[in-house]
């Protein structure tokens, strides 16, 4: 469904991204795991738009997707929740989530009630301003918002970060859920146990290249990952 081949990002002289080539087979949830600084946020920012490639190629259902612009890109299916949320915070819960819907011009009810039905804390608090909302409600927020364009390909960007142990479980149990309902999902993360345990496939990366992948169930018994990324 998606494919990444030979792709390198460079920031000036810096490379971010050397030579990485991944796949995403449709329906499933593949995570990308890897130390601060390994070029994890880099290959999303450069899927969905935001970054050029130097070189390599990008493919979304056999389409070469690859330097093409931000809009276009979540025009065709593809949409990203960036690290650190970046949700409006003087705007309403529902002010929010119809800004995710932005691109597109059919009606939109039915899925704000998807949204509502999967995060039962933001029907709640539709009225509310997102810059009051818990860390783990501005998060159920902005995965709310990246829905709202009904993607086929949701990327997420450290949907843990910073928040308490039990809220991240709920985060990932909806992430399953999402999973489920037909949306395929492409996720970084540095708390690497949760990852693995929800994805069918995993991928390492240190200093901007992919040294290692696998079937997650794998990954996380992989004596090299959990010396790494587990603790031991
Ligand atoms: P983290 O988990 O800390 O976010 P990461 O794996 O997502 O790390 P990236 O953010 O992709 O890593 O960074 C990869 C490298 O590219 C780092 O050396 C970083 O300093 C550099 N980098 C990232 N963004 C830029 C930028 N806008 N300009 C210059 N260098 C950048």
């Amino acid at each position: 469904m998606f494919e990444i081949k030979n792709l390198s990002v460079n920031y000036g002289g810096i490379e971010a991204v050397r030579d990485i080539s991944l796949s995403v087979p449709e329906g499933s949830i593949v995570t990308l795991i890897g130390a601060n600084g390994a070029g994890k946020s880099t290959t999303l920012r450069t899927i969905a738009g935001l970054v050029k490639p130097r070189s390599g190629r990008i493919e979304f259902m056999g389409e070469d997707i690859t330097g093409k612009d931000p809009a276009y890109i979540v025009g065709k299916g593809i949409t990203l929740v960036p690290e650190g949320r970046r949700i409006f915070p003087d705007l309403t819960v529902l002010e929010n989530l119809k800004i995710g819907a932005y691109l597109r011009s059919d009606s939109i009810d039915d899925d704000i009630e998807w949204v509502y039905s999967l995060f039962p804390r933001l029907k709640e608090r539709s009225w509310q301003y997102g810059g009051t909302l818990s860390g783990g409600e501005q998060q159920m927020l902005a995965v709310g918002r990246a829905l709202m364009s009904k993607p086929r390909l949701m990327m997420m960007d450290e949907p843990s970060l910073g928040l308490a142990p039990l809220v991240v479980r709920d985060i990932f149990s909806i992430i399953r859920k999402i999973n489920d309902e037909g949306v395929t999902i492409l996720l970084i993360e540095q708390n690497a146990n949760m990852a693995l345990q929800t994805a069918d496939t995993g991928y390492v990366m240190e200093t901007g290249r992919i040294t290692l992948s696998g079937k997650g169930s794998d990954l996380i018994t992989d004596e090299g990952v959990r010396k790494a990324y587990l603790g031991g």
